[in-house]
């Protein structure tokens, strides 16, 4: 059986193959009146997905495993990109045809006081694309499939002039990062950002907080993505491996964004005085669970900064992030991989391994899968 009863994708059932997921079938979740089904055509690869798979933010077993309905086995993928090819009847913000992206989130309640805001990624009913249980006990599946279904609040409009492998990365990675330095430096005047941790989130963090108009310093731990980070735009490079580095930086940064994906390396005692007063250090940045943050209190006393978080964005932000990449002429550094059992083990482990410069997107689903 294939669409619209049953979707194909990339899946595993034990996290100690989370770098070797398998071609299955599966059952899609009931179709809701504004649920849009997706016929994907590429899929970035998210560092989220390494803990979803190796299921390192939880000490439960996948939750796939003990729900009573709907698949036993987990595909991840959530930032797709594809053609609309269905649309519950209550559905409006796009139709049968049109190119969109959808990126970790699949649905909110939309009544809620932050979903009533732009704040939805916050809802407290709010169901990632992947790994979580809908009200009726079915677990999400994601993008690394013929198709994926999701609420029409999370398809987002495309526009025309961003290439999908190149806008797919700004679905999930790009608007997370979106979200905390627009909301933490708009109306300031020639804000300065640091970027933490040069990946995938931190790369596009590079170029937005341009784009947004700050001073930018991109801060990895060696000197390895030093050119890099200067083409993306960086106006300064700082390496922690030096002996010293925060020399001189005291009450430098209106935001010092995380994007690391472990909180290893991270010399909070060290970074918190760079802030200026009652400044944020905004940690996007999701480790291991058995991973803390270290710090002393007198640390961001000085400055009475604040440790802050930050979830994914809102369709309004994800809207308006294409419309800067377009406007400021900014994309994601991608490396394609065509999809298939090898390509999606490639993608993952080479990422494991930080072989990535800066991005995946897996493509060719459409070849793949005969849609
Ligand atoms: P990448 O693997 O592409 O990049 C992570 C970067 O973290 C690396 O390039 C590296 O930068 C730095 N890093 C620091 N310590 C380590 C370490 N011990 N091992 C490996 N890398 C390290 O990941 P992504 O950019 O895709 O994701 C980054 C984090 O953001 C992940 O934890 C992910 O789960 C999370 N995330 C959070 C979201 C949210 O809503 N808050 C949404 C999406 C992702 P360098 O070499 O420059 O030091
Ligand atoms: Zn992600």
């Amino acid at each position: 059986m294939t669409y619209p009863e049953q979707f194909q994708g990339f899946a595993i059932s034990d996290p100690k193959d989370w770098a070797t997921p398998k071609l299955t079938s599966f059952q899609p979740k009931n179709f809701g009146p504004r649920d849009v089904d997706i016929e994907v055509e590429c899929c970035g690869i998210c560092a989220s997905e390494l803990f979803a798979l190796k299921n390192d933010w939880t000490h439960e077993p996948l939750a796939c495993l003990s729900s009573k309905y709907g698949p036993k086995t987990q595909v991840v993928g959530h930032e797709v990109v594809g053609k609309v090819v269905a649309v519950g009847p209550e559905v409006s913000l796009c139709k049968v045809g049109d190119r969109v992206g959808l990126g970790a989130q699949a649905s909110a309640c939309m009544q809620c006081s932050r979903c009533q805001s732009s704040n939805e990624q916050y809802c407290a009913q709010s169901i990632g694309t992947y790994c979580n249980p809908y009200p009726d006990g079915y677990v999400s599946q994601g993008g690394y499939a013929s198709h994926v279904r999701a609420h029409e609040q999370f398809c987002f409009p495309i526009p025309p002039e961003i290439p999908s492998e190149l806008v797919a990365p700004l679905q999930c990675g790009g608007l997370t990062v979106f979200s905390p330095i627009k909301r933490n430096i708009q109306g300031k005047k020639n804000p300065r950002v640091a970027i933490i941790g040069i990946g995938g989130l931190g790369h596009m963090a590079i170029m937005i907080s341009k784009a947004l108009g700050a001073e930018v310093s991109a801060v990895s731990r060696g000197y390895s993505k030093r050119d890099d980070a200067l083409k993306m735009g960086a106006d300064h490079f700082i390496a922690t491996s030096e002996p010293n580095w925060n020399a001189g930086l005291d009450d430098t940064f209106d935001l010092i964004l995380n994007c690391a994906s472990s909180t290893s390396s991270l010399d909070l005692n060290a970074l918190l005085p760079c802030l200026k007063v009652n400044c944020n250090f905004v940690s996007v940045g999701l480790p291991h669970i058995d991973e803390d943050f270290k710090v002393k209190p007198f640390s961001f006393f000085h400055n009475g900064c604040n440790i802050g978080s930050s979830k994914l964005g809102s369709r309004e932000e994800a809207i308006e992030l294409m419309q800067l990449a377009v406007k400021h002429n900014f994309r994601p550094w991608v490396e394609t991989i065509k999809v298939s059992e090898a390509g999606v083990s490639e993608g993952l482990t080479r990422l494991d391994k930080g072989d990535v410069r800066y991005r995946f997107t897996l493509t060719g689903f459409h070849d793949f899968f005969g849609t």
